[in-house]
């Protein structure tokens, strides 16, 4: 029998929290729920509070906060608001789901880390803009970092405790997303809502427009980098379009391990919560014989420019891939507000990479501050864009 952990979940609402809250419910025997936190999603985030028993609901917009009060009227559960709230939710428990998107889950994920908890990390972008500094706070303080993101959830299982030494090289697999097969000259048409439209994975919307960009893929080469701690000469990225193969590690002698499931991001979700034991799910199971044929082909270069530049800030280092997604971040919100075009978004983020030129972060204060910087500059060059 598994002994019960407290659990908070930071972005409970989205869709990483809301599938983290759906295995909960089934497993409650394992996980006690002390606390929440959404951006704006009041009614989501009371209701979730009040299903799970939770003791802290903490929402982001401050204008809000009078509602939640009045939603959790009559249950143990506070609700809160700021900065202070949101760091609390983070250390509050002995395991945090880390689930807010963007730069603005850095600094819960820090604080829960210099707190020594168990951080099962799906917030890419913290790792992206603070791997470095993150890394060596884990070390320090005894956190156990845990990949939620299923390429890195698949590398995770696959390295089974190995060295670095015997690892040639991992491999990540990308979908290649929804314009896979689309021209340059089509790319530069399509929509949000076709960007949104995810062929293998629901998710939300940043991430989504981010794999049909495939800065994802670049973000996830970030990831990996900080994680494993490889340099990004022995990190291959390969699309794979089925998204039956989660990622792959290639050992000096040859063997290569895969981990295999079907795209639901509840397995890896199941793995972090569960780790080091297994706990069920209810995806579906993997029915090769159905799915028949697994392809593969290199990724395009020329359509897909994200790949490129995510690589280039992972070898320059220092301010570069916090300019990197703080760039994406404020031309994918562009993008998705019908501001900007779906090509614009990698330009964007090269001219400010081009424009920018900061001292590498000594702290997260520093991260925060080239991050805010990043986003200022390339405000100011979306004018020359906006359509
Ligand atoms: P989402 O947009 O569905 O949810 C984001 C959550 O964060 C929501 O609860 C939202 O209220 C909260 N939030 C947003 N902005 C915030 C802010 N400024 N302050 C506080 N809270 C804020 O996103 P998602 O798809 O669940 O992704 C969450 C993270 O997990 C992202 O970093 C994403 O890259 C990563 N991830 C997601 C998936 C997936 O399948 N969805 C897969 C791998 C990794
Ligand atoms: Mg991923």
């Amino acid at each position: 029998m598994a002994v019960r952990r407290s659990l908070s979940i930071l972005g409970a609402t989205g869709s990483i929290g809301t599938s983290t809250l759906d295995l909960v419910a089934l497993h409650p025997e394992r996980f006690e729920v002390v606390a929440l936190t959404a951006a704006k999603q009041v009614a989501a985030l009371a209701d979730a509070a009040r299903r799970t028993g939770a003791r802290l609901a903490v929402i982001d917009d401050e204008a809000l906060l009078p509602e939640l009060e009045a939603r959790l009227a009559g249950t143990d559960c506070r609700a809160a608001t700021g900065r202070a709230a949101l760091n609390e939710a983070a250390v509050c428990a002995d395991l945090v789901m880390a689930a807010i998107v963007g730069c603005a889950g850095l600094e819960p994920v820090m604080a829960a880390v210099e707190a020594g908890r168990v951080v099962a990390l799906a917030n890419k972008e913290a790792l992206v803009t603070a791997g470095a500094l993150m890394i060596d706070a884990a070390t320090r303080h005894g956190a156990t970092i845990l990949p939620v993101d299923s390429e890195h959830n698949a590398i995770f299982q696959c390295l089974v405790g190995s060295s670095l030494d015997e690892v040639a090289k991992i491999v990540l697999t990308a979908s290649g997303g929804p314009f896979r097969d689309r021209s340059l000259a089509e790319m530069r048409g399509m929509t949000p809502k076709q960007a949104v439209a995810h062929p293998n994975w629901s998710m939300g919307a940043k991430i989504s427009v981010d794999s049909a960009t495939m800065m994802n893929k670049g973000l996830e080469l970030i990831e990996a980098h900080h994680l494993f701690g490889l340099p990004s000469d022995r990190i291959d990225i390969l699309v794979h379009p089925q998204s039956v193969i989660h990622s792959m590690v290639e050992y000096v002698d040859g063997s290569v391990l895969a981990q295999l499931g079907s795209p639901d991001m509840r397995i890896p979700i199941a793995h972090a919560l569960a780790w080091p034991e297994r706990m069920t799910t209810p995806a579906e199971r993997l029915d090769l014989a159905s799915i028949a044929t697994l392809t593969f082909e290199q990724p395009d270069p020329e359509r897909f420019p994200a790949l490129r530049l995510a690589r280039a800030a992972l070898e320059a280092g220092g301010a570069a891939p916090i300019v990197l997604n703080a760039a994406n971040e404020i031309a994918v919100a562009a993008f998705l507000d019908h501001r900007i075009g779906f090509g614009d978004i990698a330009a964007l983020v090269e001219q400010a990479i081009d424009r920018t030129d900061a001292p590498p972060p000594r702290s997260v204060a520093d991260v925060i501050d080239i991050d805010a910087r990043a986003r200022d500059t390339t405000l100011q060059l979306m004018t020359a864009f906006a359509t």
